[in-house]
Order: C-alpha cells, then sequence, then structure tokens
C-alpha cells in the first residue's frame, strides 16, 4: 500500500512557528513577541519581549501602562519596559552572525491571538545596521511577510 507523502513545513513555515514558541517567555502583558536569528538555516539567537534583567517587568507589577491608557501601536514605546525581542536576539548574537542572516518575528495579543510581527521603527533600524538580509514576520492571519530590509529604507523609518 502507497502511503501519502508526509507535508513538511518549509524553512520559513518551520522557523516561524519557533518564535512563536520563543514569545511564550514574553514578559508583557499587551503583546508577547518572539524572534528567532537564522544564518544558512541554522539558529544562532533567540529573542523575547521583555524588562531589563533583574528589573520588575509588565507581569510582575501585573500593569503595561501602554496598555492601560490603550497607547495606539507604534507609538509611547517608552511607557513599556520591554526591550523588544528583535532587539535582545540581535544583543545576543555576534557581527559576523548577523551579516546576511534571517530574523523571524511572531507574536500573539493579550488574548493570545496571533498579531502582525511586524517591527516597530527603533528595531527597523536596528535591523538595518545589524545588516540581517531578510526579516519574515507574521501577518496576523496565519501567514508570513517576507521582506529585504533595505526596503524600508526608502521609507526613512
Ligand atoms: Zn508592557
Ligand atoms: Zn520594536
Amino acid at each position: 500500500m502507497k502511503k501519502a507523502k508526509k507535508q513538511r513545513p518549509g524553512w520559513d513555515e518551520y522557523f516561524i512557528g519557533i518564535a512563536k514558541a520563543v514569545s511564550t517567555r514574553a514578559t508583557c502583558l499587551r503583546r508577547q513577541y518572539g524572534a528567532v536569528i537564522t544564518k544558512d538555516n541554522i539558529i544562532v539567537s533567540t529573542g523575547y519581549n521583555g524588562a531589563p534583567s533583574g528589573m520588575k517587568d509588565c507581569l510582575e507589577v501585573s500593569q503595561c501602562t501602554r496598555k492601560e491608557l490603550q497607547i495606539p501601536h507604534g507609538e509611547r514605546y517608552e511607557l513599556c519596559h520591554s526591550v523588544h525581542a528583535e532587539a535582545n536576539a540581535i544583543i545576543r548574537a555576534s557581527v559576523d552572525e548577523l551579516k546576511g542572516a534571517t530574523i523571524y518575528i511572531a507574536g500573539v495579543d493579550d488574548g493570545r491571538n496571533e498579531c502582525s510581527a511586524e517591527p516597530c521603527m527603533m528595531c527597523k533600524r536596528m535591523i538595518l545596521n545589524s545588516r540581517i538580509a531578510k526579516v519574515v514576520y507574521s501577518d496576523g492571519n496565519k501567514g508570513f511577510v517576507v521582506v529585504n530590509p533595505k526596503k524600508w529604507l526608502k521609507k526613512r523609518v
């Protein structure tokens, strides 16, 4: 009897799934993001959003000011103490590892619903200077967006 060939996920789907798993460690009440940096399909670094080590995070104080004040997406980041997932992944990788690498980002909102994980403007600038060559983020609709960060240069993020 012939068995149907089992479908394996592609690399992008595979690493986005891992970024989702990483996001479960995040400490912000409003959004939980995970990031995975790969080079030649090997994981070099991971990160999730959270307060700097030693500082009380949103979970511990049961409050995220950005959530409380219903600050729109992309604004007033100074009100949440988190270091973003992308930033945490980048600072844990070496310059050589980052050059030409891929970063995967996925996240969920406070109801554990998948949300768009497009990096914020600060993270876009950091990704550009880290020389990461490819960015893959979940679109909040079970799919993902693949982008060459150089595209952001035109909009002056
Ligand atoms: Zn927060
Ligand atoms: Zn960010």
